[in-house]
Parts: C-alpha cells; structure tokens; sequence
C-alpha cells in the first residue's frame, strides 16, 4: 500500500482500492421532508422530475418513514470480476414489514403501549413496523453465490491489532421513536492488509421495553475467494437486564453481550 492508501478527511465520497476489490462510499445530507411538487410527484414518470421523498414513499409504502433517512448514504465493494456488493437506504427500509403480521411486533407495539400508559393514543397497534425492524443484509448483484457453512467468524482475528488502511462509518436511517427510544441501521467497514471487515447493524431500543439488534458481519481475508458473512438477532427485554448500568443502554457494542440471541446464519459468500 502507498502512503496515498492512509485514510483522508471525509468527503463526500471516497473510493479505495484494495487488491482486486473497488471500496467506494458515498455520504450526503439527509432525505427532505418537504416534497417541491406538493406530493403529485409521479414515480415511474420519465421527464425524471419524481423527487426523492416521492420516489421513497412510493417505493416503499410504509405509512411513514424513520425521521431520518440518509438517502444519498451508500457503501458499494466492487470486485474486478464483476461481483458488487452495496448497503443503502432504501433496501435496508424495503426489508421492514409493512403489513402486520409479526407477533412480535404486534407484543412489543403492546408493551410500548403499557409502558406509557392506556390514554396515550399514539401507541395504538399499527398496521406496520413502526421499530423499522430490518432483516437487511445488504444488496448483491448475480455475480454471489451464497452457501450456508459451519465456518465461524473468527473473533480473535477480527481483535488483532493491526494496521487500518481505511475505515468509514455511514448511517443509513435512525428514528427517536417519538422520544421513547432509537431505531438506527449503519454501516461500517475497516479494511486492513489482512483484509476486510463490515459491520452492518440495525438497533432498536424501546425505553423500558426491549432492545433488539440484527447485525450481520463480512469478514474477507486476502486470498480467499469467498467473504464469510454472519447474520445475528438479539433481543432482551429491559426486565431482563435491568441489573445493567444505563450508561451501556446506550451503546451497541457493549449491550450486544447481554442479550439473547434468537437467530444466527452464516455463509460463504462466493464471487470468483
Ligand atoms: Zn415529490
């Protein structure tokens, strides 16, 4: 690697080479809620004057997007053969469910509701997702080929001090759950001469209710021509781990460990 490799003040966008694979991120300001064509925007029109908040809302058809949607956000990882993989906005949202039919969801919109009292009427149970839960694990063109396997991430390598060439952290949507919480979905990726690593992660705490994490990890070693990707749910309720101090409340890495996990998969991830 040259010196030109080391990590530069942010951009907008930045492109990174790593052996045969093209590491791009785009980063921007976030959707406006505001649509210039009072909402008659029509998505499919070809003149292309659909703004963005019209082009998301008839893409998605949730009844409401998360306050904050960084839509111009997008991490791409090209490979020389073709195989591109991407984390954006847009996809992580089409994975939230819209028509209501998770029992989970419906027991957590109930316990939220309990939690603040029976007069309040925003807690009514909503014919969507309003945690934005995502089972998102990125965006793959043709060109992966995805195997499940009994390989397992190595953590301890993951851990090793070694040289960072390039690091970057986008988010992709958060919502304060109307002051009662947080549902975000980033994305990072840190790539050293070994290798690289992202961390794909959506987190959900519900103050008082529960708080629940889906992250799905990629770990690429030099000269392997598979990238091994694991995806995770978690989820404990705060009676649960209420003898945690708040402060880790707060903070994904460390309340990640006190909670349980209800699903684990993991594959290889072909592209050559
Ligand atoms: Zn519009």
């Amino acid at each position: 690697m040259e010196i030109d490799d080391i990590p530069r003040l942010p951009v907008n966008t930045e492109t990174h080479k790593f052996n045969d694979w093209i590491i791009v991120y785009h980063k921007s300001h976030i959707l406006k809620s505001m649509c210039p064509n009072n909402h008659k925007c029509i998505k499919d029109d070809d003149s292309g004057n659909c703004c963005e908040l019209c082009f998301y809302e008839h893409t998605l058809e949730l009844p409401h997007l998360p306050e904050m949607v960084f839509s111009k956000n997008k991490l791409t990882l090209t490979h020389k053969n073709g195989a591109k993989i991407e984390f954006n906005p847009l996809d992580a949202l089409a994975r939230v469910a819209n028509r209501g039919k998770s029992t989970i969801r419906v027991a957590c919109a109930e316990e939220w509701k309990s939690s603040r009292g029976e007069s309040a009427n925003l807690q009514e149970v909503k014919p969507f997702d309003w945690s934005f839960t995502t089972d998102y694990e990125g965006t793959f063109n043709e060109k992966i080929r995805c195997e499940d396997t009994d390989a397992k991430l190595d953590i301890f390598k993951l851990m090793r001090k070694e040289h960072i060439l390039f690091y970057h952290d986008l988010s992709l949507f958060e919502d304060e759950l109307h002051d009662h919480g947080i549902a975000s979905c980033s994305v990072k990726i840190r790539v050293m001469p070994s290798g690289f690593f992202i961390l794909l992660s959506y987190f959900l705490r519900v103050d008082g209710v529960l708080i629940r994490m889906n992250g799905t990890r990629f770990h690429y070693e030099t000269g392997n021509d598979y990238i091994l990707k694991e995806y995770t749910s978690r989820e404990a309720k705060f009676e649960t781990i209420k003898h945690i101090p708040p402060a880790v409340y707060t903070t994904p890495s460390e309340i990640e460990k006190h909670l349980s996990i209800t699903l684990k998969k993991t594959q290889k991830m072909f592209f050559d």
